[in-house]
């Protein structure tokens, strides 16, 4: 079981060192922690061998004339193994196409992180119907061909549920991930985002297609985190 921690734009180096002091990581559970970049180097070096880290984004170049960009090879070398690509957010308030993703994929592989991919589809999509052909383009285009199993994380992020304390309901979660489940390459791990709590995490995770949880607000508190991870244990212990 997987539990990703997006803490976004938020928090300061000292709020992030106390919310880690207090954050209980079981066996059995893999917690991988975003922090806004000027964090991830700080908090990585204090030692967790608990936790793993991530990146909330990557140019797809290694180096350059991109200011105010951070390479995939500067958050491998502060201790990431990990980096959200193609969230919501980027694609929305940055422009990010799914061309763009596929090629901050490729960066991520090449500095020797494994992308969590998110892709999600709006309200309006889900209200026409859309739903499968909107996932199903974005994983195409997002997802370079070679990119085995091992290779990446997938997360469904439905942009409705995303920070709106809208969830999608079990039976739109489970659809979702049957579907996407035999889209991938065999073995895929597919996690679940959008509006996960200390409450609904237990229901979301004991759903077969469900290989873990990528958590934006309630990562931002031991509290919630701390539940969700327990949830995760539960599951884990079950199958
Ligand atoms: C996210 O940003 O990836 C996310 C799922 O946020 P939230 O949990 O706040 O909806």
């Amino acid at each position: 079981m997987i539990v990703a921690g997006n803490w976004k734009m938020n928090g300061s180096l000292r709020q992030g060192k106390e919310l880690l002091a207090a954050l209980v990581v079981p066996q059995g559970v893999e917690v991988i922690v975003c922090p806004p970049a000027t964090l991830l180097g700080g908090l990585a070096a204090s030692g967790r061998s608990d936790l793993q880290w991530g990146g909330q984004d990557c140019h797809a170049q290694p180096s350059g004339a991109f200011t105010g960009d951070i390479a995939a090879e500067m958050l491998a070398e502060v201790g990431a193994s990990f980096v959200l690509v193609g969230h919501s957010e980027r694609r929305q308030l940055h422009g990010e196409t799914s061309g763009v993703v596929r090629e901050k994929a490729l960066a991520a592989q090449r500095a020797g992180l494994k992308p969590i991919l998110c892709i999600g589809e709006t309200l309006a999509e889900r209200e026409a119907g859309k739903v499968e052909q909107v996932l199903a383009a974005q994983l195409s285009e997002s997802l370079p061909e070679s990119f085995t199993a091992d290779a990446f994380i997938l997360a469904y992020e439905p942009i409705w549920a995303i920070g709106t304390g809208k969830v999608a309901s079990l039976e739109m979660i489970a659809a979702v991930h049957n579907f996407l489940i035999s889209r991938l390459p065999g073995g895929g791990k597919l996690l679940y985002g959008g509006s996960v709590n200390a409450e609904n995490a237990g229901a979301i995770l004991s759903l077969p297609q469900v290989h873990g949880v990528l958590v934006g607000g309630a990562s931002l508190k031991a509290e919630s985190f701390n539940a969700i991870i327990r949830a995760a244990q539960e599951q884990s212990r079950k199958t």
